[in-house]
């Protein structure tokens, strides 16, 4: 159906360019209408209304009018601001990791309100979460469940048998996990921990409240993150920028042991 020439939507921005002297265009991710390049016009003059309701992350309720090329934001009026995220910059460059993926991995108007809300929530978690990369992991893992590449993690890839209690094999390339005997088949495995198998399942079938009483040691935590970077870097093909920004930034103390 096509849409209305002004059309309301909640939306959260995923990122911001400069367009011409002062106007910018905006990529937004809305509940029922997917990702939406749009813009902003006049937004970085010191009178524009939009102004502070269209900063990169801001949750909002727009208007939005059908334009030639890409359509014009009229009104924005912030739902949440997620002011406590802004005055930390490991937060704030974990929530800007989380919408960067949602950015690279979908495609303009195509609807999918769990990415919506996978989005808006893990956002809200970031602000008091004690262990962000628990967090980002379980991001990560329903974000791609929900784009269609859910990560094979009950039977072996190649032979399709259950896969036992060991230390198992993960491809990126294939998707998923293969048992020791077959961990030739594919060009590049690394090696799976049992306990790390054991949180991915978790995380992939769980809210993130259920997830969230799982401990990760520092050891576990690292694992989880190179075998999900190395899945998402295979899928993106090239590596996601924000990823080195987090490396610079880590904190030990984001670790829980
Ligand atoms: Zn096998």
């Amino acid at each position: 159906m096509a849409k209305p020439r002004v059309y309301k939507t909640e939306a959260i921005v995923l990122k911001r360019s400069n367009l011409g002297e002062a106007d910018k265009i905006l990529v937004i991710y809305t509940p029922n209408l997917g990702k939406i390049r749009a813009v902003a016009k006049g937004v970085r003059r010191s009178k524009s209304k939009l102004g502070g309701n269209v900063e990169t992350l801001i949750h909002s309720s727009m208007m939005l009018a059908q334009g030639r090329n890409l359509d014009i934001i009229t009104q924005s009026q912030t739902i949440d601001s997620f002011l406590p995220l802004r005055s930390d910059l490991w937060r704030t460059s974990c929530a800007l990791y989380t919408a960067e993926l949602v950015d690279r991995f979908t495609e303009e108007h195509i609807e999918n309100y769990p990415v919506y809300r996978l989005l808006l929530d893990t956002i809200k978690n970031i602000i008091e979460e004690e262990d962000v990369n628990r967090l980002l992991r379980h991001f990560e893992i329903r974000l791609l469940g929900y784009l269609g590449y859910k990560p094979e993690l009950k039977t072996c890839i190649h032979c399709k048998k259950a896969l036992e209690p060991v230390e198992n094999y993960f491809s990126a390339s294939g998707g998923g996990t293969l048992c020791p005997a077959c961990r030739l088949a594919e060009p590049a495995v690394r090696p799976l921990s049992l306990n790390a198998l054991k949180v991915m399942r978790l995380l992939q079938q769980s809210s993130y409240q259920q997830a969230s009483r799982v401990k990760l040691n520092e050891g576990l935590s690292k694992e989880l993150e190179a075998i999900m970077r190395s899945y998402i870097t295979y899928i993106l093909e090239r590596e996601v920028k924000s990823v080195q920004f987090l490396d610079e930034l880590r904190r030990p103390q984001n670790y829980q042991s």
